[in-house]
């Protein structure tokens, strides 16, 4: 029978493997909490009309200056989104049942808006299962309590680094051990009696690759029930040697990161199947059954609303902005379906366009550029060459599963 720590070691190389594609950093050596991710998805098949989760971005506007935030390139106007954009959301959701998960989150720091904690309550008055993401700067005890007591069920907060100096590197004007700290609160409050949980992200990239393992350790250590791994997608040309990513997973040259056959008779097998009985583990953003090149906004059912009340179909259509995956420069036009304070949000998710979008990316026939050695299509999503239009999705990192949002 393996020992425990060979069944860890089996864990460590596949984590390894999804993380570098084979390139395995000097010194890594991650120690896995009992449940690394969780990724929510549906149980049923995805069905272009349904509203399961709405990513509701409060506001654009952030305490922070990240190196990794696409904020600091951007030509987008800022703002947070006001009463009467968020009623007219609020409003719109209530035509769909059972209510969808409501996610704050978008581009933006969600608690530098002042009204986010009644912003809270009322999305958890309409039935919903209420999510949000935080840099954790702002998180004070009594905003721990606040948002808890208002009905959050699930706090997401970003850690992409383990020391002060690695963390305030990547993440400008913030410190560590205030963050720690602030987590740490949150729990506390949490444990009094809550049903909510804790999930952590980190954006890996070459500069905090290390601290991986230790990250993995101090969320497991601040009660996370959940972490996040995801890549950068690079905004500026010096964010380029960061990425640890190169082309899609399924290019012809790369080795395939595959789990070994969990029921297996084999040694190999009861030893994997032992280490993974209590994780639940997603390749790339997929479980095991699921190919890649799958989007998971629409396969999850989900849409988002900006600051503003644009409605889109998913998070990174949110706003226009300029990226460099893989060093080739690529403008993303947004695409906001209509605003939900001139058309009702339902009226506007039931359009004909937005149905045929939704059922165009279920099948995911677009050009795949991700994978592909780039032609001047795959410089924006206007078109690719399998003759699909705006917006195309073949060059999408959230479709790639390189890019993950919770
Ligand atoms: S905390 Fe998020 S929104 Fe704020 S600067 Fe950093 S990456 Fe951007
Ligand atoms: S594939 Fe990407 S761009 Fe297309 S709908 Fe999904 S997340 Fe949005
Ligand atoms: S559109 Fe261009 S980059 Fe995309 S798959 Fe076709 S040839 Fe390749």
């Amino acid at each position: 029978m393996e020992s425990y720590d060979q069944k860890k070691a089996w864990l460590d190389e596949i984590l390894t493997t999804i993380l570098s594609k084979g390139s395995i950093p000097q010194g890594y050596k991650p120690a896995v909490p009992a449940v690394v991710d969780e990724f929510v998805r549906t149980s049923h098949s995805p069905h272009p009309a349904r509203l399961s989760k709405t990513y509701v971005e409060p506001t654009n506007e952030c305490n922070l200056n990240c190196r990794t935030c696409v904020r600091n390139v951007w030509q987008e106007p800022l703002g947070k989104m006001s009463d009467a954009v968020f009623d007219a959301v609020i409003d719109g959701l209530k035509a769909f049942w059972p209510s969808p998960t409501v996610f704050f989150g978008g581009f933006g720091e969600p608690l530098s808006h002042p009204g986010i904690v009644d912003m809270v309550s009322r999305a958890k008055q309409l039935g919903s299962r209420v999510e949000m993401i935080t840099n954790g700067t702002l998180l004070t005890a009594e905003m721990s309590r606040r948002l808890l007591d208002a009905g959050l069920h699930m706090l997401w907060s970003s850690l992409d680094g383990t020391t002060p100096e690695s963390y305030s590197d990547i993440r400008l004007g913030a410190e560590l051990p205030r963050v720690v700290k602030n987590i740490a609160q949150f729990r506390d409050v949490l444990n009094t009696g809550f049903d909510a949980q804790l999930g952590i992200e980190f954006v890996a990239m070459k500069r905090n690759i290390d601290d991986l393992p230790a990250a993995l350790i101090l969320a497991y250590n601040l009660g996370a029930k959940h972490f996040i791994i995801t890549h950068v997608l690079p905004y500026s040309t010096d964010m380029i040697d960061q990425v640890i990513y190169s082309r899609g997973l399924r290019d012809v040259g790369y080795p395939q990161p595959a789990l070994p056959k969990p029921e297996g008779n084999d040694v190999n097998g009861q030893a994997v199947a032992a280490a993974l009985r209590d994780m639940k583990i997603t390749l790339a953003g997929n479980n095991r059954q699921t190919p890649l090149d799958h989007c998971p906004f629409v396969v999850g059912e989900s849409g988002a609303v900006r600051w503003d009340g644009g409605l889109s179909p998913c998070v990174p259509l949110l706003h226009s902005y300029v990226s460099y995956p893989v060093e080739r420069e690529r403008f993303s036009r947004s695409w906001i379906i209509g605003n939900v304070a001139e058309c009702r949000l339902d009226d506007l998710w039931h359009t004909p366009q937005h149905i045929a979008f939704r059922e165009r990316v279920l099948d995911f026939k677009f050009s795949p550029c991700t994978k592909c050695g780039g032609c001047e299509m795959s410089e924006n999503n206007e078109k690719d060459c399998l003759l699909n239009t705006f917006p195309t999705c073949g060059g999408c990192w959230w479709a790639e599963g390189a890019i993950r949002c919770p």
